[in-house]
């Protein structure tokens, strides 16, 4: 399987200082007390920490 699909690096861990594009950082989680029955926080896929920041400039070039 191959992905194709540009990804554009938008987010920014502040604890281990990595970049991720927010489908590697995006997790829906099920939460009982909200009106959809289920949340999306941001998660680092690299040490799991929920300090993500986005950014807001964002360049194409890799
Ligand atoms: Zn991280």
């Amino acid at each position: 399987m191959s992905t194709l699909a540009p990804v554009s690096i938008t987010h920014w861990c502040r604890n281990c200082n990595a970049h991720h594009a927010l489908q590697q950082v995006r997790r829906c989680v099920p939460a009982p007390t909200s009106l959809n029955g289920e949340v999306d926080v941001l998660i680092c896929p690299s040490c799991n920490s929920y300090d993500i920041e986005e950014l807001q400039e964002v360049s194409d070039a890799q």
